[in-house]
């Protein structure tokens, strides 16, 4: 027997409306709510049969595809043999899934795992190791990140919008993030690294618990660490005590189509990764992967997440790892990124309102600006031409600070034959902005 589910357009939007707090109620990008009925790989549909490419991965929760065959038999065989085995008690599939991930971290470290339910858990739990194992309190952050949206990870995020008005978590200071196109000290790394410097002196006790990193800054508009910047940083915050953190929530699991980690060709090795979306491919999950002896510090003490280490949520990420590299997925991502790259830097050759193409194989944004000289931010332009992608078959997602970039994260399946209808379909938006006369 199962629950029967009313489809209807309208219904949907009014139980939601009416029967969800407003805390969850609030994120609703387009104008007209959308409404997702299915999904196959990298595509899905509405309620109305609409057929949608799905550039955001749903979140980037989505990584080898949409109900991808092999993740759907891993989760229905351990479905139906056990659901739940809380951490109390002993199941291999976890602990195959630990030592899988461990294997994909830098050799010459001891690395273990702890897995809970989301990436934001995951963060707080960063914080607390990075903490425990220093005893210093001070943690830095970059200006626009987002680690998630509990006490903890608030207060090391900075993407307006995200912060409430309530107290945060004490000792955090946050740091010029070194945006090439519109960052405080322009392009370059040497000032960024500096200002890191900077906030030790001026906003610290000097000693420092950890830096938190998104290695790519998902939405605050794909922010890519330029040359050296990591290194540096890591150098920065380990002289004052502190660790590592590196967040590849949503740069992992070969997004950037250079190795399983984007931290991997930067040449640094993080104290603490924290992970989680596409971990799952829809199946809730996060982990913190660590040097163990930063673990161990936590030792004698209990932390426990009731759904952590989930059988279910594991078997699904085993099929994702194991998806990730029997269908050569990260080369995939190198190949078809390079040419959605291309055909978006064309794009920006025709119309002048995109002022920055930016990223690396399925981490993509282009910037809209008033004018790029002065890089005045297009928000109500990004906002048109936001609402017209997904009348041309693709979603999105409009971002940054200023919201006047559009996102590109697709599954790590997107294929060479979808590049063309990508583009096409930005071509048709931006060409409607032009014809309503608002560029
Ligand atoms: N870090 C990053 C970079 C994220 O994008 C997110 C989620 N958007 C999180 C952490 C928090 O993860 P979750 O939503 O699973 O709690």
């Amino acid at each position: 027997m199962t629950n029967s589910v009313d489809w209807s357009t309208k219904s949907i939007i009014d139980k939601r409306e009416q029967y969800y707090a407003a805390s969850q109620r609030a994120f609703v990008p387009y104008q007209k709510p959308l409404i997702i009925k299915k999904g196959q790989m990298q595509y899905v549909w509405d309620e109305n049969g609409n057929k949608l490419i799905d550039m955001l991965g749903m979140n980037l929760c989505i990584s080898v595809g949409h109900c991808h065959p092999k993740v759907v038999e891993a989760v229905t065989a351990q479905v139906q043999e056990l659901t739940h085995c809380t951490t109390m008690f002993y199941h291999p599939v976890p602990a195959h899934l630990a030592e899988e991930l461990a294997a994909t971290m830098p050799k010459g470290h001891e690395w273990v795992v702890h897995f809970t339910n989301s990436g934001t858990e995951a963060i707080d739990l960063a914080m607390m190791m990075a903490r425990r194992a220093t005893r210093n309190h001070d943690i830095l952050a970059l200006r626009y990140s987002y680690h998630g949206a509990t006490y903890g990870a608030q207060s090391v995020t900075s993407v307006p919008g995200f912060r409430h008005n309530v107290s945060q978590v004490p000792n955090v200071s946050f740091v010029a993030e070194p945006n090439q196109y519109r960052g405080l000290y322009g392009a370059g790394t040497t000032p960024y690294l500096n200002a890191i410097d900077d906030t030790i002196a001026s906003q610290t006790s000097g000693e420092l618990a950890a830096m938190i990193i998104e290695s790519v800054q998902g939405y605050g508009g794909i922010i890519q660490m330029p040359e050296g910047y990591l290194k540096g940083a890591a150098e920065k915050v380990r002289a004052a005590g502190g660790l590592l953190i590196l967040d590849e929530v949503q740069s992992g699991f070969g997004k950037t189509g250079d190795a399983m980690w984007c931290f991997d060709h930067h040449g640094v090795v993080p104290d603490i990764m924290v992970i989680a979306k596409g971990l799952g491919n829809g199946i809730p999950i996060g982990a913190v992967v660590v040097k163990k002896e930063v673990a161990d510090t936590m030792d004698g003490k209990l932390l426990f997440h009731t759904y952590g280490a989930n059988p279910v949520s594991c078997s699904a990420a085993r099929a994702v790892l194991q998806v990730i590299k029997e269908d050569d997925l990260i080369n995939n991502v190198a190949t078809v990124g390079t040419a959605l790259h291309e055909g978006l830097k064309q794009l920006q050759s025709r119309y002048p309102i995109i002022g920055d193409v930016r990223g690396r194989g399925f981490m993509q944004a282009i910037e809209l600006v008033k004018d790029r000289e002065t890089k005045e931010p297009a928000t109500d332009q990004t906002a048109f031409v936001f609402e017209r992608t997904r009348e041309h078959g693709l979603i999105v997602s409009k971002t940054g600070p200023h919201k006047n970039i559009l996102r590109m994260v697709p599954p790590l399946c997107l294929q060479m034959e979808d590049v063309q209808p990508v583009l096409d379909a930005l071509d048709r938006s931006f060409a409607d902005l032009e014809k309503a006369n608002l560029a």
